[in-house]
């Protein structure tokens, strides 16, 4: 049978896509800029590895990859779409939307594997039998894992070290962000801004004290936060993999629980569930009703990072810096892709985290490098995204830092894993815990959240 009588993706839909495709691609001039800026080519020097050669690949695709679906496949999975070659590019070109569409033409061909459809489709896409797994998973870890002097936060695993290729991996929280007791029930002074938090699988899962400090920076500065319950993965683990019919089932599940009508603004503390829901939703979720279109752009335009919420919308913190305490704790700032190059934000959490005058901020060098993380990059490519990580921990370490701060939970396991590697103590925080910890425990570092 010719593949293509067998892809999920009708044959209609993915002549469509293709042509799509070809049209985005012919935008390419070719000029090379996007190589200076390619993390990727930073560390392999390879030029299929930059924008510009995967563009080439992928121009005149319809020509070429039934032929060879497999290399052009691979070729195209060695991307972090970390959006630095869109950000540099002098045409506009909009290469992360290309590599996702050119993904999902790719896994509508060749299907992806039973592991993965069966993980996005009947886990991500629902949120109580992920929630119950996690929780199971959050029960077993310690037979596998144990504390670490170094790096406070990670565990390394003993038994099954050799399985994760020896990654230093930040455990499951022993309970979830959505067990703690109900926040919007504690609202006082509420100045009537309704916030909807979209907490995501990470930060609910790994790191529920950031959900914590946000309910608690958003009501001690008057803002009704309401914590929809039903809420679960943005998409983005299905849609960077090519699976266009589970990103759909994603989008469409969480339209329910954040209904716009019940929120002024939807605040998020991770870098990427922002910009997928600002930027993917209204352009990836395929087949919506009229109705599910109007939701999705309501919520994509409400949507909001929490530093960016709290500077931008708030007027926090008010112009006019504390001086820094003597003998703060020196902190650093590294700025997660999808927030500065997606989303253009980058001064709102420095002006959060300079608030507070227990640390004293440092700006290190090349901030806006990407850690290397790249969600699923990281669990293919470990080796590459350890190269790209280790130059970023190197630069954390230059600028003298006891703490990285950053607003990506994604960028601080990867941040975590990469301090672990050199075995130097310096803690990885969320930029919201630092302003936390100004509010609630006068100033003191040595009290987390
Ligand atoms: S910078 Fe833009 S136009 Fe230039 S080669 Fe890269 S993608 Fe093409
Ligand atoms: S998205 Fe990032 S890793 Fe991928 S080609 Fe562009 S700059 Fe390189």
């Amino acid at each position: 049978m010719h593949p293509l009588k067998k892809t999920p993706l009708k044959m209609a839909a993915l002549i469509r896509l293709m042509k799509t495709l070809d049209q985005q691609v012919a935008q390419c001039s070719r000029c090379g800029t996007c190589q200076s800026v390619c993390p990727l080519y930073d560390v392999t020097r390879s030029e299929s590895d930059v924008a510009r050669g995967k563009l080439m690949l992928l121009d005149g695709l319809m020509r070429a990859f039934f032929g060879r679906p497999k290399g052009v496949s691979e070729r195209l999975d060695r991307c972090l779409l970390c959006g630095s070659c869109a950000k540099a590019c002098p045409r506009g070109v909009n290469t992360v939307e290309i590599f996702l569409t050119a993904r999902t033409v790719m896994a509508g061909y060749k299907r992806l594997s039973p592991v993965k459809r069966t993980f996005f489709r009947k886990v991500l896409a629902n949120p109580a039998l992920f929630d119950r797994l996690a929780e199971h998973g959050a029960r077993w870890q310690g037979l596998f894992s144990r504390k670490m002097d170094t790096a406070p936060g990670a565990s390394c695993a003993n038994l099954v070290s050799p399985l994760l290729s020896h990654r230093h991996v930040v455990p499951l929280a022993p309970v979830p962000f959505h067990k703690f007791p109900a926040h919007a029930a504690l609202t006082k002074n509420s100045s009537g801004v309704r916030v909807a938090l979209f907490v995501g699988c990470l930060i609910d899962k790994v790191y529920p004290h950031v959900a914590d400090a946000m309910v608690r920076v958003l009501e001690h500065h008057g803002a009704q936060v309401i914590v929809p319950d039903g809420q679960g993965c943005c998409g983005i683990p299905a849609l960077s993999s090519g699976d266009s019919e589970a990103f759909d089932l994603m989008v469409a599940g969480q339209l329910k629980p954040f209904d716009p009508i019940g929120f002024d603004y939807l605040v998020t503390g991770c870098a990427t569930c922002t910009a997928t829901i600002k930027t993917l939703w209204p352009v990836f979720f395929k087949s919506p009703s009229e109705s599910q279109k109007t939701t999705t752009s309501q919520i994509s335009e409400k949507t909001y990072d929490i530093h960016a919420f709290l500077v931008n919308v708030m007027g926090i913190p008010p112009a006019g810096q504390p001086a820094f305490d003597a003998g703060s704790s020196i902190v650093t700032y590294h700025d997660p892709c999808h927030l500065r190059k997606t989303l253009g934000v980058f001064s709102e959490p420095r002006a959060l985290i300079s608030a507070n005058p227990a640390y004293r901020f440092m700006e290190m060098p090349d901030a806006g490098s990407c850690c290397g993380m790249g969600g699923s990059f990281n669990l293919a490519h470990y080796d590459l995204s350890g190269k790209i990580g280790e130059k970023k921990a190197a630069t954390i370490e230059a600028a003298g830092a006891g703490v990285v701060a950053t607003g990506c939970p994604a960028c601080m396991m990867q941040l975590s894993d990469m301090i672990a590697r050199r075995g130097k103590n310096i803690r990885v925080a969320h930029a919201i815990e630092i302003y936390a910890e100004k509010l609630f425990f006068g100033d003191s570092s040595a009290k987390p959240i």
